[in-house]
Parts: structure tokens; sequence; C-alpha cells
């Protein structure tokens, strides 16, 4: 079960809770019992590593520069 963390803004104390995907941001009330909570977007502990690599696109210039048609010289 993955665990998410919250913050209260009562008394500025982070916990977590442990808790079914479904309830994910279901509201969490600290362990003073305050319910102004915000949950944060860090720890999500379930196991794998995703590595987020974007590979870059190629730039590719596309046309133009060339001799004919480019200024509207010829045709
Ligand atoms: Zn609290």
């Amino acid at each position: 079960m993955p665990h998410y963390e919250f913050r209260c803004r009562t008394c500025d104390d982070t916990f977590e809770v442990s808790r079914p995907m479904a309830e994910s941001s279901a509201p969490a009330d600290c362990p003073a019992g305050h319910a102004d909570t915000v949950k944060l977007l860090s720890a999500v502990a379930v196991g794998g590593t995703s590595s987020a690599a974007a590979a870059p696109a190629p730039a590719r210039a596309m046309g133009g520069g060339g001799g004919c048609c480019g200024g509207g010289g010829c045709g």
C-alpha cells in the first residue's frame, strides 16, 4: 500500500498516511487531530524507479534557403 505524505498547516508537522490509491486524494487528519492538512507530492514508496528521460528531438531545418521558389523569384 503506498504511503502519502501530508503536512499539517496548523501545527506545521508532516506525517505519512498509508492508504489505497483510490483514497490518495482524500483528506487526512494530522496525528494531533487537525484537519487543515495538505498532501505533499513527494514520497510514494512503492518500488520501481522510473527514469523520465525525455529524448531531445532533433532540430531539423525544414526547406528554405534553397535557390528556387524561396523568395518568389521564379514560377
Ligand atoms: Zn496538526
